[in-house]
């Protein structure tokens, strides 16, 4: 696969996992939000501040048609309300108890929200800080000074001040937090994504010759073995015909599995091709790898990969190569290659050494 459809996928990929992070953020806000003005609501009723109540009923409602929309995938919908929520919330609030309680300070928690949000233009979102930033403008101007609808005593406004200042913080570090596991994640996903396979999870060959490059510098500095296993399935070509794609691929991930679990840590393998593999393996000299590779031989040979009700026999061939000094990675292999060749000529299901 060259390297521009491979970008693009990433690229789908990475945004794909964002966007489904970002709405289920949304539904846990949904959820949080409704339970909290449900609390609310009480709390006002109890504090006699009777229209601040009716606001949180509202709120209820809106929250509640919010994760409705969002479990029905009526994703745009669910955070117009929601936005509409905290704009409306923030203002009558304000306006029902006074500027004093510092409901105003939610509308900080939309910025964070607006640039998380999976929004394809990105002059929408400055257009809608900039909105959020006029309004909050716009209510220290025209509300700060406005007497208050319902009376709430001075001890409950500071109380309800610095309740609201603590859940902004908290919000905002909740956020924060939510934001930087999800640039984790995906980072960690696209890693993955550029150096396996993934089909058998196996290293793909870019990070195999990247482990053979550090391997080459510390073989350059202790003068220790480094051998290179190629194998190949035979008349792999066959059980695709025979069997169908899809258990050719059940072949391949049985196989990988075998050669990773039968390997010792410090050994790499990659999938070098289609149904061809390469093995690295540091401290193994050529008679090492040559039985470790038979070992490797007869037990391939002796698995039956099991696929729709039916076994399917494999085997493999191997060729078998060491470095030399002062060489490039690539001459080991291309003997590797050499020898393997020559095992598919002589019959195949069996292992060749380099000519030492
Ligand atoms: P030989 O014993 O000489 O190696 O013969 P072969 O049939 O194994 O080799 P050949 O190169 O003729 O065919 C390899 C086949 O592997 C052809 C290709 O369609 C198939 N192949 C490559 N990648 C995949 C894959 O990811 N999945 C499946 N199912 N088949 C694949
Ligand atoms: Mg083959
Ligand atoms: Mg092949």
């Amino acid at each position: 696969m060259d390297s521009q459809p491979q970008s693009f996928i990433s690229r789908q990929f990475s945004n794909r996992n964002a966007a489904s992070a970002f709405w289920k953020l949304m539904h846990k806000v949904a959820v949080v939000a409704g339970a909290t003005h449900v609390m609310f609501l009480g709390l006002f009723y109890g504090l006699g501040a009777h229209s601040l109540a009716w606001v949180n009923l509202g709120s209820v409602f809106l929250f509640g048609t919010s994760y409705l929309c969002l479990k029905h995938r009526l994703n745009l919908l669910a955070v117009s309300l929601i936005v509409a929520e905290i704009l409306a919330h923030a203002v009558l609030a304000v306006r029902a108890i006074g500027w004093d309680s510092g409901f105003h300070y939610y509308l900080l928690v939309m910025v964070p929200i607006v640039v998380i949000s999976q929004m394809k233009i990105r002059a929408f979102k400055q257009v809608l800080i900039s909105t959020v930033l006029a309004l909050y403008v716009g209510m220290d101007y025209t509300l700060r000074d406005l007497v208050p609808y319902d009376h709430v005593s001075t001890q409950t406004l500071a109380a309800l001040r610095y309740f609201n200042i603590a859940v902004t913080f908290l919000l905002l570090t909740y956020l924060s937090n939510i934001y930087l596991k999800l640039v984790t994640k995906a980072e960690k996903d696209l890693r993955v994504l550029a150096t396996t396979d993934p089909l058998t999870h196996l290293l793909n060959r870019r990070s195999l010759m990247e482990v053979a490059e550090y391997e080459l510098v510390q073989r350059r500095r202790n003068h220790a073995p480094l051998a290179f296993v190629l194998a190949d399935i035979d008349h792999f070509k066959g059980i695709n015909d025979e069997y169908g794609h899809a258990a050719g691929d059940t072949v391949l991930t049985a196989v990988s599995q075998l050669l990773r679990q039968a390997l010792r840590e410090q050994d790499s393998v990659a999938r070098w091709g289609g149904e061809e593999f390469l093995i690295l393996m540091p401290n193994a000299t050529l008679e090492m790898a040559s039985t470790v590779a038979e070992r490797l031989r007869q037990q391939i040979a002796a698995i039956e990969v099991p696929f729709e009700g039916q076994q399917i026999k494999v085997s493999m061939t191997f060729g078998v190569s060491c470095h030399h000094d002062d060489e490039s990675i690539e001459a080991p292999v291309n003997r590797a290659d050499t020898a393997l060749y020559k095992g598919k000529l002589s019959g195949r299901n069996q292992v060749v050494a380099e000519v030492a």
